[in-house]
C-alpha cells in the first residue's frame, strides 16, 4: 500500500497545540512517557501469552533507549505486543475518552499553572513527544502478526501511514529532535549521560530492563567497544521498607507507574503478613480524573504476584465508592495466571480488600482530624464518592458507619466545611432533630422563604446541594441518634415552645379558614395535595413543601435529568396566615363564587411558589399575563 495522509482527529489536534506549545514546562518527562507506553506494551504481551500459546514470548522482554548524534534522533524501541495499522490510527490519531470537549474548554480557559494540572488529570503520553521532536516515527508490528506500519508526523495536524518491514513484533519510536534540544545549552538529549541520567531518574522502578549503549575503550588509545548496560534498577519500590523510601521517590513512583502528572495528595504503604500475605502501594490523587463518574471510567488496582505483574484495572479489591484510589496490590498468595473470574471469587482479594478499605477509612479519618485544610482538599474532589458510598449502602450498616463520620456539608452558620459530628455538638439543648435543605447553591437556599425563621432563631441549617446529598442524608435517616428534617418537607416544624404556641394559634386559623383552603386546593387542582398554612414563614407570603418519604422537589429535578420524570414529588402549598395577601384571599373568598380574580390569585401564588423552588411553572407566559393583570387592577 502506498503511503496514506490522515488527518488527526480535530481534538487530537487541539490538545497535540496545547501540549507542546504551552504545557509542559518540563522537557524532560517525554522520555518518561515513551518509557511507560514501552513498558505497558510489554506487560500486554506477557499477559497475552499467558492464554496465547501462538505468542509464547521468544525473546527477553527489553527497552532500547538510543540517542544518535549522526542523524540527531532518539529512538526508544520495545519488543512489545506492537499495534495493527487499525490499533495506530485508533490509539495515535484520536482521543477517545469522554469529556474530551469539556476538557479543552476547561483548558482554554485555565492558567498555565491550573492547565498543568488539567493535563496531568488527563493524560497524553505520546503526543509528549512533540515537546522535543519536529518529526516523530513509530514503526510497529503486533505480535502474531506479519505486517508492520510506519507512522509519520510533525504534529501539525496530519500523519502518513505506510506499510513497511520490521524483523519481530513490538514499537520503534523515532524523535528527530528539535534544534534546541541537541546543543549543551539547556538540554542535550544526544547525550547518553544526560539520557541515563533521566532514565534513573524518572523510569528506574520499570520492570523491564531498560538498555544503552556505551563506548568503553580498555585504554586511551584502543579502538572503543560498545557495551550494553541495563540502566534501571528494576527493584519494585514496595518491596523496600516505608522508612527507607522518601517522599519523593513515591512521588515519583505513582507518576511513572499510574501515568500521572502530578504526585498524589496521600499514600498507602500496607504490608500484612496474616492469613493472607499482601503488600499494597496505593494513592489518592490530587484531582479527580474527568470521568470518575462516568462509564468509561476504569477503575481498580493493579494486581502482582511475587513482584510479577498480573494484570491492570482488578475492580474486585475495593468497593466501587473508592474508585478513585489508584495503585497496586502485591500477593504471593495468588496465582501468576488467576483470570479475571476466578479473581471475582477469591477468598484472598476479598479478605485483602476488606482491610484495604478499613485501612483507607481509617487514614481518612485521621488526615480529617490532624489536616483538616488537606481532609477539605480531599474532600472537594472525592466528597461525592463517599456520598455515593453512603448511598449504595442502604442494607449494609457497617459501610454507612465507617463513612458517616467522613461526610462534610457546608452550613448555613458560616458557610465552611462541618461533619456532622460538629454540627450536632452545636445544636441547642431545644434541637431535638437535624435540620437540613436542599438546593442548587448555598444563596438559592440562603433565599429559601423557611430559612427566615430559622435564622432569626440562629438554628443552622446544613446545606445539600449536591444532587447525591439528599439521597445520601435519606439513606442514614439519622445520626447520633437525631433525625434528619429536610425543612422543605411537610413534617417540618421547630421544636421549641415560643413557635409551638405559634403553631397552635395558627392551627386555630386553619380550623376557621377551612372552606378557603379547600377552594383555594380547588382553584390550583392537583399539582398539589393540600393547601394549608404554616407558621414557618415570616415575611414571605407561600412556600411549597414536599410529602414525607416521596422524592423532593430537588430529587424530582435530578430524576428529570436522568430522564426519569415517573417520579414526581408530592406538593403541598403553604399560606403565611400573617401575611397581607392571605387576607386579600380572604376578602376575595367571601365574594363568593366563580370569582375569577380569586382563582388567578390562587395560581399565580402557586406559580410563585414553584418559582421559589426553581422550578419552571408549566406555562410561564401564562403567569406572566396574570401577574401582569394583577399588577394593573
Ligand atoms: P495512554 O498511554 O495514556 O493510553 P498514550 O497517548 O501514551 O496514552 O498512548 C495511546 C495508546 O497508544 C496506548 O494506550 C497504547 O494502546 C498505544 N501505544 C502507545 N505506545 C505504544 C507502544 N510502545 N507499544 C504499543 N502500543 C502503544
Amino acid at each position: 500500500m502506498s503511503v496514506e495522509k490522515m488527518q488527526f482527529q480535530a481534538e487530537t489536534k487541539r490538545l497535540l497545540d496545547l501540549v507542546v506549545n504551552s504545557i509542559y514546562t518540563n522537557k524532560e518527562i517525554f522520555l518518561r512517557e515513551l518509557i511507560s507506553n514501552a513498558s505497558d506494551a510489554l506487560d500486554k504481551l506477557r499477559i497475552e501469552s499467558l492464554t496465547n500459546t501462538e505468542l509464547a514470548q521468544d525473546e527477553e522482554p527489553e527497552i532500547f533507549v538510543i540517542p544518535d548524534i549522526d542523524t540527531k534522533t532518539i529512538t526508544i524501541s520495545d519488543n512489545g505486543i506492537g499495534m495493527t495499522r487499525d490499533e495506530v490510527i485508533s490509539n495515535i490519531g484520536t482521543i477517545a475518552k469522554s469529556g474530551t470537549k469539556d476538557f479543552l474548554d476547561k483548558l482554554r480557559e485555565s492558567t498555565a499553572a491550573a492547565a498543568q494540572e488539567l493535563i496531568g488529570q488527563f493524560g497524553v503520553g505520546f503526543y509528549s513527544a512533540f515537546i522535543v521532536a519536529d518529526k516523530v516515527e513509530l514503526i510497529t508490528r503486533k505480535a502474531d502478526t506479519d505486517s508492520a506500519v510506519k507512522w509519520t508526523s510533525d504534529g501539525a495536524g496530519e500523519y502518513e501511514l505506510e506499510d513497511c518491514d520490521k524483523d519481530s513484533h513490538g514499537t520503534i519510536i523515532v524523535l528527530h529532535l528539535k534544534p534546541e534540544f541537541t546543543t549543551d545549552n539547556e538540554y542535550n538529549f544526544l547525550d547518553r549521560y544526560e539520557i541515563e541520567r533521566l532514565v534513573k531518574k524518572y523510569s528506574d522502578f520499570v520492570r523491564y530492563p531498560i538498555k544503552m549503549n556505551f563506548e568503553v575503550r580498555d585504554n586511551a588509545d584502543a579502538e572503543p567497544t560498545i557495551e550494553i548496560r541495563t540502566v534501571n534498577s528494576m527493584k519494585p519500590l514496595w518491596t523496600r521498607s516505608k522508612s527507607e523510601i522518601t517522599r519523593e521517590e513515591y512521588d515519583e513512583f505513582f507518576k511513572q507507574q499510574l501515568h500521572e502528572w502530578e504526585p498524589p495528595q496521600e499514600i498507602f504503604h500496607v504490608k500484612a503478613e496474616g492469613t493472607v500475605e499482601y503488600t499494597a502501594l496505593l494513592c489518592i490523587p490530587k484531582h479527580a480524573a474527568q470521568n470518575l463518574y462516568y462509564s468509561d471510567y476504569e477503575a481498580g488496582l493493579q494486581l502482582y504476584s511475587r513482584h510479577v505483574f498480573i494484570m491492570d484495572k482488578c475492580k474486585d479489591f475495593l468497593p466501587d465508592y473508592l474508585r478513585f484510589v489508584k495503585g497496586l496490590v502485591d500477593s504471593p498468595d495468588l496465582p501468576l495466571n488467576i483470570s479475571r473470574e476466578l479473581l471475582q471469587q477469591s477468598v484472598e482479594v476479598k479478605v485483602i480488600g476488606r482491610a484495604l478499605e478499613k485501612n483507607i477509612l481509617k487514614q481518612l479519618g485521621k488526615l480529617l482530624h490532624d489536616e483538616r485544610d488537606k481532609y477539605e482538599e480531599f474532600w472537594r474532589e472525592f466528597g461525592k464518592s463517599l456520598k455515593i458510598g453512603v448511598y449504595n449502602s442502604m442494607f449494609d450498616k457497617k459501610t454507612q458507619d465507617g463513612l458517616k463520620d467522613l461526610l462534610l456539608f457546608q452550613t448555613s452558620r458560616d458557610g465552611k466545611f462541618s461533619t456532622l459530628a460538629e454540627y450536632v455538638e452545636r445544636m441547642p439543648e431545644s434541637q431535638k432533630k437535624i435540620y437540613c435543605a436542599a438546593g442548587k447553591d448555598a444563596a438559592s437556599i440562603e433565599r429559601l422563604p423557611q430559612m427566615e425563621l430559622l435564622r432569626e432563631r440562629g438554628l443552622e441549617v446544613i446545606y445539600m446541594t449536591d444532587p447525591v446529598d439528599e439521597f445520601t442524608i435519606d439513606i442514614l435517616r439519622t445520626y447520633a441518634e437525631k433525625e434528619f428534617q429536610s425543612i422543605t418537607r411537610e413534617n417540618f416544624e421547630l421544636d421549641d415552645a415560643e413557635s409551638q404556641k405559634v403553631k397552635a394559634e395558627v392551627d386555630e386559623i386553619a380550623k376557621s379558614h377551612e372552606d378557603l383552603l379547600k377552594d383555594i386546593k380547588d382553584a390550583i387542582g392537583d399539582n398539589v395535595k393540600e393547601v394549608r398554612l404554616t407558621s414557618q414563614l415570616k415575611s414571605s407570603a407561600v412556600c411549597l413543601v414536599t410529602g414525607e418519604g416521596g422524592p423532593s422537589l430537588t430529587m424530582e429535578k435530578t430524576f428529570a435529568a436522568m430522564n426519569n420524570p415517573m417520579f414526581k414529588a408530592t406538593q403541598i402549598l403553604e399560606l403565611n396566615p400573617n401575611h397581607a395577601v392571605f387576607k386579600k384571599l380572604e376578602n376575595l373568598h367571601a365574594l363568593g363564587k366563580d370569582n375569577s380574580e380569586f382563582e388567578d390569585l390562587c395560581t399565580t401564588l402557586y406559580s410563585l411558589a414553584l418559582l421559589i423552588e426553581g422550578v419552571m411553572p408549566a406555562d410561564p407566559v401564562e403567569l406572566a399575563n396574570k401577574v401582569t393583570a394583577l399588577l394593573t387592577r
